[in-house]
């Protein structure tokens, strides 16, 4: 049984004196973390972008310092006061309040209440649900929303943007996987062959996702769109959809500005959906995971993903900072 003065490794974001902030891999107790049900030692978490936002002190994702970030985690139940989870159980725990002002997956533990745990769907390891993390998951529901609105295999081309980065190059390989037609659009040159490799048919460079005369109504071409990136990209692609078209959101990366008509929408009944992973109810959240584990499971785990420890952490919140990384990045817990 874990003590409450259980010590254990984890990234401590702390604010300085002047307003700035520092991070650095230390030692906390069990006793420090939150109440809750389920204490999860943590054995994989995964680097999304809200992640590196709460490790540089964005107070829009964590109010409270001293800090450990970490949105994702996948481990084992250590202790818990729940009748739906036992000692040992294999679980994941993504979003909720987890690593924005609740201790998070960059610590060996964890301590959440039971309504935010998953059991960890057979078909997958710790390891290979990271590599999904918060970033597949929220792939996965995008998808399951364009097949909710009709959009199948064979209907037309998905246009995904952002498509390097971790949403991303998961939508593009589950969707590839999944048999339909996939139009990437990147930004980095050099990601065009991984994107090729995970099933995408076309890349786009970002300069051609984008409309300088700002028309309001574009070609329609693509069938379904995954956008990750908002902005004048997100606006191009609305305006790009075909007739009937289902479109989803669910980032920031360029921009949160969206400036637009409602051509699209009055003119060729576009839908527009909105995405949010963090406080998706249960329900779903356990039919995408089980998705995740099933039909959705990707070929290509190990070419999309890097595995580091977390005093290799620092310089990747950096890279994904500055839109730096290609593909995930799950940490390993000592
Ligand atoms: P990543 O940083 O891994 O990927 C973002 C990608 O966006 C980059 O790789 C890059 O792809 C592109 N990008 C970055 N900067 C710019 C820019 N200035 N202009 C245009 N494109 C840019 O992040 P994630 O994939 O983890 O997350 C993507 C977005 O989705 C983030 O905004 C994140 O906060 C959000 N998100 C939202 C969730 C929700 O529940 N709504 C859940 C998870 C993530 P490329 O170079 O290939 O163009």
């Amino acid at each position: 049984m874990t003590q409450a003065d259980t010590p254990f490794p984890a990234m401590i974001v702390e604010e300085t004196a002047d307003g700035r902030f520092t991070r650095r891999i230390g030692t906390k107790t069990v006793s420090e973390l939150p109440d809750g049900e389920v204490l999860i030692k943590v054995h994989y978490s995964s680097l999304n972008y809200k992640d590196a936002l709460s490790a540089t002190g964005n107070r829009g994702v964590t109010r409270r310092f001293p800090h450990t970030p970490g949105i994702d985690a996948a481990g084992e139940v250590a202790r818990s006061s729940s009748n739906d989870f036992q000692v040992g159980d294999a679980v994941l725990v993504t979003g909720y309040d987890l690593g924005m002002n609740t201790s998070g997956g960059f610590g060996r533990y964890i301590r959440v209440p039971a309504a935010w745990v998953v059991p960890m769907p057979g078909g997958l390891t710790f390891q290979q649900s990271m590599v999904f993390g918060t970033a597949g998951f929220t792939a996965g529901l995008s998808i399951l929303k364009l097949e909710q609105a009709g959009i199948l295999p064979g209907d037309g081309e998905i246009l995904v943007t952002g498509a390097s980065g971790g949403v991303g190059s998961l939508a593009v390989a589950i969707l590839a996987g999944s048999g339909y037609s996939v139009v990437a659009a990147s930004g980095k040159p050099q990601a065009r062959e991984l994107l090729t490799t995970l099933g995408a048919k076309e890349v786009l460079d970002r300069a051609a996702v984008t409309d300088p005369k700002n028309k309001p109504l574009l070609p329609g071409r693509f069938t379904g769109v995954i956008d990750t990136v908002g902005g004048d990209i997100l606006s191009f692609a609305i305006r790009s959809t075909r007739y009937g078209g289902t479109v989803t959101c669910c980032g920031n990366a360029a921009s949160a500005e969206l400036h637009i008509t409602v051509y699209p929408f009055i003119l060729r009944g576009i839908s527009l959906i909105g995405i949010d992973s963090a406080e998706c109810p249960m329900k779903t959240r356990r039919a995408v995971w089980n998705r995740l584990a099933a039909d959705w499971k990707i070929a290509h785990m190990k070419r999309i993903c890097a595995e580091i420890e977390l005093a290799e952490l620092d310089q990747r919140i950096a890279a994904i900072l500055e839109g730096r990384l290609t593909g995930r990045c799950v940490v390993r817990l000592p």
